[in-house]
């Protein structure tokens, strides 16, 4: 799919945990954006110097008709930096305020042949939204093959900062080959949480029982523990072919 470039528009922003503001976007030019689930926009942030450039999952939650995944409105989970330049950009956005893209873009997505007995999808914080927008594509693979299982797992600190946690354990009620696994690093919830678990997401792999031969993994968010989530999976046999990564670094 080809790179475009288009100026998005801030419809709205909200809160949706005491530090991660969702921001959505449409297009200036009242197009739909075509996007297969899993990549990313990039945003030019103005500056005093050179622009700069930096990349957000899109997690819009993509119509069930797979054969369009043409979205009128482009949300985006935004976590701060301190001092950083978008950060700062971001805060001080306000509705109707436009800004430069180009997207989407970026490889953590579903491939067609790929055939694998499980998919366990792992992330840390923001790094869920690529996950949140494969939902729709998680629902279609696992009515198309019943030996199928999902297994999504989303690091954070305390249950306040579980972004997008709703959607998943809803998704959870509704596809009983997908399970969510909220892995909590600082608190624990108070009240009883079937599928919380306490430690940093990479501490809960062992849990899975992983194997080359059944599952596939996908790492997004944090690149410290996509490093260390990495070493472990190849420590007991992963190929890289066989775990998709996509670091947040930041850009320059
Ligand atoms: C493919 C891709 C997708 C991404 N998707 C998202 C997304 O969906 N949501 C999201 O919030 N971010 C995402 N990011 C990260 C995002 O692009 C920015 O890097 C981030 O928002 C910080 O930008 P900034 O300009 O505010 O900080 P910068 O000005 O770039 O950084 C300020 C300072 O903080 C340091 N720093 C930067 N990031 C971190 C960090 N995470 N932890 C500690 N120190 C840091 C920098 O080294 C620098 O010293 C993604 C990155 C990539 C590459």
């Amino acid at each position: 799919m080809a790179l475009q470039k288009m100026q998005l528009i801030l419809a709205r922003k909200q809160a949706i945990t005491p530090s991660v503001t969702e921001y959505v976007f449409r297009r200036d030019d009242g197009q739909t954006l075509t996007f297969t689930p899993g990549q990313f926009v990039n945003l030019t942030i103005p500056t005093d110097n050179k622009p700069a450039r930096r990349s957000y999952s899109i997690a819009t939650v993509p119509s069930d008709d797979l054969d369009n995944t043409a979205i009128t409105e482009i949300a985006i989970a935004v976590s701060p930096v301190e001092g950083g330049i978008a950060t700062r950009h971001f805060d001080a956005m306000q509705e109707g305020d436009l800004i430069d893209a180009m997207g989407p873009a970026g490889r953590l997505v579903f491939r067609e042949d790929d055939k694998p007995k499980r998919f366990i999808l792992i992330a840390t914080g923001t790094g869920v939204s690529p996950y949140r927008a494969m939902l729709p594509q998680i629902r279609k693979r696992l009515a198309e093959d019943d030996r199928l299982e999902v297994h999504a797992l989303l690091g954070v600190q305390r249950p306040s900062e579980l972004l997008y946690g709703d959607d998943f354990v809803k998704f959870m009620s509704e596809n009983e080959r997908f399970h969510f696994h909220a892995c909590y690093s600082r608190e624990m919830p108070n009240t009883l949480q079937a599928y919380a678990h306490s430690g940093r997401v990479q501490v809960c792999l062992p849990e899975l029982d992983l194997t080359s031969d059944n599952d596939l993994v996908y790492l997004c968010g944090n690149p410290q523990m996509i490093d260390e989530s990495f070493a472990y999976l190849q420590k007991i046999g992963f190929t890289p072919q066989q775990v998709r990564r996509e670091k947040y670094f930041s850009g320059k």
